[in-house]
């Protein structure tokens, strides 16, 4: 996939501040562990690296968030995108199973800490998130979501559709999954931050340095960069839906979507409190899912898929601020003040994986648009594989790359499964009509 060079028009890259400085590589270096990309999974592997003292290199092709963690919407959801935790159990095995879980759960906790250490302020909200259900089917199945999180200790709740009301300002709602750990953040402000404390830990951080080759050599990796050759003892691959140079071989291990976002000019906070009272991100259970949040300054952030995802910018802007408008009863289409796009990373079972590409030579992708607590907690792992744990020992399935069958075919599966999913939507919400009226029930939802 090509990539886009622009630098994006985010909302986040207008407020996160100060950009910390970061060095060049000027010539050879030679460390024991190099990270390949300077989003989420990467800063969090170099920070956590950092601070056991092992001497780590990060190599960023572009500028540190350029990938999907500068681009997100900043949901921090301690969950998955599809995957309930009984499926991941039956998937992975109890102990395996749990172990995902338990991680997974944790993130959120994780985030705050950390943007808390990095002083992000105003810029981080534990508040909470939603995930309301459009129809009774899909709200039992979320009440056994919530049942099997708070087996594992996890603060989620449901709430009845009358409270989903009062905190969405929507009525067509069955209830929602609350989950106390999640929360909002800006993205961007959250990866300077790693950053800036993988320096202080130790780290050494370099932009504009695309590995273009990695090659094995007697005692670990040598990589390519313009800047210059780096001799590593391990490699970590963290450069998610990205498919430059060195990046391709993790690519190829998942399915790239386009997701839009657009951020409004900020709103008058009579109006937000009246859909918005206690400033939790919501997302929807639709396949044609809407979601929701507030930045610091109320200005309402979205999101959507274009079914045709080429040059849509405009379109799609136009589209998901009208939809604001229609979901959220406001008096007129917000004015937006900033578009942009990323490409998030699908794994076919939903799951995050760590691949091993070669003796100490490992990736991890797959968070599925769900990534911001994921990726962080993801890193972790990353961190302690390089650092000794065995990899059958990892909370994460460790699987051999193997590129995705038909994968350019599989690339239009977003696109097909989104026209189906509208349909659906648009049957659900019939149904939905029609049950009130005691008319028989269809099945078919997926969560
Ligand atoms: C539009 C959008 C909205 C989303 N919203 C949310 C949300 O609200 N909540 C949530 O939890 N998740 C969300 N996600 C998912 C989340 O953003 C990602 O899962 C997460 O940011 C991935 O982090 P990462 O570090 O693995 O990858 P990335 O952030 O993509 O970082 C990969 C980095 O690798 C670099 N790179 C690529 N090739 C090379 C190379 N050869 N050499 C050196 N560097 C290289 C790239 O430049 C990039 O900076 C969203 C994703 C998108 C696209």
């Amino acid at each position: 996939m090509k990539m886009d060079r622009r630098a994006p028009d985010t909302l986040w890259r207008a407020t996160a501040g100060t950009k910390p400085v970061f060095g060049r590589l000027d010539g050879k270096a030679e460390v024991e562990v190099a990270v390949v990309g300077g989003g989420f999974t990467g800063l969090s592997a170099a920070l956590h690296l950092a601070r056991r003292g092992v001497e780590v290199l990060l190599l960023e092709a572009h500028e540190i968030g350029w990938g999907a963690s500068g681009r997100n919407a900043g949901f921090v959801v301690p969950n998955f995108s599809k995957a309930d935790p009984a499926a991941v159990v039956a998937r992975l095995g109890r102990e395996k199973g749990t172990q995902l879980l338990n991680l997974v759960g944790r993130g959120g906790e994780r985030v705050f800490e950390l943007a808390r250490e990095g002083g992000l302020g105003r810029q981080a909200e534990q508040n909470g998130w939603l995930q309301p259900a459009h129809s009774t089917a899909v709200a039992d199945a979320l009440r056994r979501r919530v049942e099997a999180w708070q087996a594992l200790g996890r603060p989620v709740h449901w709430i009845d559709a009358a409270e989903t009301a009062g905190r969405t300002g929507m009525d067509i709602y069955h209830g929602a999954l609350a989950d106390s750990s999640g929360g909002m953040i800006n993205p961007l402000a959250y990866a300077w931050a790693l950053a800036r404390a993988a320096i202080a830990a130790g780290a050494r951080i370099v932009e504009d340095a695309a590995v273009t080759d990695a090659s094995q050599t007697g005692a670990g990796w040598q990589l390519q960069t313009h800047q210059g050759a780096v001799r590593a003892r391990k490699v970590l691959l963290c450069t998610n839906a990205e498919a430059e140079g060195a990046a391709v071989r993790l690519s190829r291990q998942i399915i790239p979507l386009t997701v839009y976002q657009i951020a409004t000019e900020p709103l008058a906070k009579a109006l937000t409190d009246r859909f918005s009272p206690r400033r939790e991100p919501v997302s929807d259970t639709r396949a044609n899912i809407f979601t929701f949040r507030l930045d610091a300054d109320n200005r309402l952030i979205s999101g959507g898929m274009a079914i045709v995802p080429l040059a849509a910018e405009r379109r799609m802007a136009a589209r998901i601020a009208r939809r604001l408008a229609r979901e959220l009863h406001l008096p007129e289409v917000p004015r937006v003040a900033h578009v942009w796009r990323g490409t998030a990373a699908v794994t076919t079972d939903f799951l995050p994986h760590i691949y091993r590409f070669g003796p100490g030579f490992l990736g991890a992708t797959g968070c599925n648009g769900r990534g911001v607590a994921m990726t962080t907690m993801l890193g972790e792992v990353l961190a302690d594989a390089a650092t000794g744990t065995a990899l059958e020992e990892l909370p994460v399935p460790v699987s051999e790359p193997a590129s995705i069958p038909f994968r350019t075919v599989a690339r239009a599966a977003p696109s097909a499964f989104l026209v189906q999913g509208m349909w659906n939507d648009w049957r659900t919400t019939r149904r939905t009509a029609a049950k009130a009226l005691n008319t028989p029930t269809l099945k078919g939802e997926n969560p």
